[in-house]
C-alpha cells in the first residue's frame, strides 16, 4: 500500500509520513503540485493526501488535472479550517474526503485507511443501482438515458446512499457523512434533501429506488 503525501510544510509532511509508515504504509512525499502530478504518472498510489495550499500549482489544480487524466486514485484533501468554499470546490473537483487543519493524526490515518479500503473493494468509478448510474469522476448522474442535474449536496447524499446500497442509513450517519456535522442540527434537513433527491431520481420512473424506513432513515435499493 503506497501513499503519496503532497505538502510543502516540511514538519507537517514528515509528521504525516511517520504516522502512515508506523501503520505499515509505504509513503512518498512531494513538496509541490507539479512534482506530485509527475509522481502519479510514474507510480500507482493507493491514495493521496493532498494539501490545498501549495507553492505554484495548488492542491485543487493537482486534483482536477488528475481527474482529467482519468486517474481515480482516492484523494484526501487537507485545508485550513472553515474554508467552506475550498471544500465544496474540492469535492466538485473529485476529492473523496476532506480534513480541515489542524487535524488529529489518528483521524488522518483512519481516513486514509478507509479510502484505501474503499478503493480496494470498489475499483469501479461508476456506482450503479438498476438503471441509475453515478460517475464519481465526472459527477454525471443518469437514470437510464436521462441525465439528472444535482446540487453538490444532493450529489454527496446520493453517492453516500449508493455506496451503502441495500443498507439502511440513519439520519445521523447521513448528517455526519454528507454534512460533516458531528451533532444533530435538530431540523428536518435530511428529510428535505431526501425529498428533493427522490423527486429527481424516482419521479416519473416506474421502479422506485429511494425508500423511507419509518423512524430510522433511508435505504437505496430495488423494489420495496
Ligand atoms: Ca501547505
Amino acid at each position: 500500500m503506497r501513499i503519496l503525501v503532497v505538502e510543502d510544510e516540511k514538519k507537517t509532511a514528515s509528521f504525516i509520513r511517520k504516522a502512515l509508515q508506523a501503520e505499515g504504509f509505504a509513503v512518498d512525499v512531494c513538496g509541490n503540485g507539479d512534482d506530485a502530478l509527475a509522481a502519479t504518472t510514474t507510480t500507482t498510489f493507493d491514495a493521496l493526501v493532498l494539501d490545498i495550499m501549495l507553492p505554484g500549482r495548488d492542491g485543487l489544480s493537482v486534483l482536477s488535472q488528475l481527474r482529467e487524466r482519468k486517474n481515480a486514485t482516492p484523494v484526501l484533501l487537507l485545508s485550513a479550517r472553515g474554508e467552506v468554499n475550498e471544500r465544496v470546490a474540492g469535492l466538485n473537483a473529485g476529492a473523496d474526503d476532506y480534513l480541515p487543519k489542524p487535524f488529529i493524526i489518528a483521524e488522518l490515518v483512519a481516513r486514509v485507511r478507509a479510502l484505501v479500503r474503499r478503493g480496494g473493494d470498489n475499483k469501479s468509478i461508476v456506482l450503479r443501482l438498476a438503471d441509475l448510474a453515478l460517475d464519481t469522476i465526472s459527477h454525471e448522474v443518469k437514470r437510464g438515458h436521462a441525465k439528472i442535474e444535482l446540487t453538490v449536496r444532493e450529489y454527496r447524499l446520493l453517492e453516500f446512499l449508493l455506496r451503502n446500497t441495500g443498507r439502511i442509513c440513519g439520519r445521523m450517519s447521513i448528517i455526519e457523512k454528507v454534512w460533516d456535522y458531528d451533532f444533530d442540527p435538530g431540523t428536518n434537513l435530511v428529510d428535505v434533501y431526501v425529498k428533493r433527491l427522490r423527486e429527481k431520481i424516482d419521479d416519473g420512473f416506474e421502479s422506485k429506488l429511494l425508500h423511507t424506513v419509518r423512524g430510522i432513515g433511508y435505504v437505496l435499493k430495488e423494489n420495496e
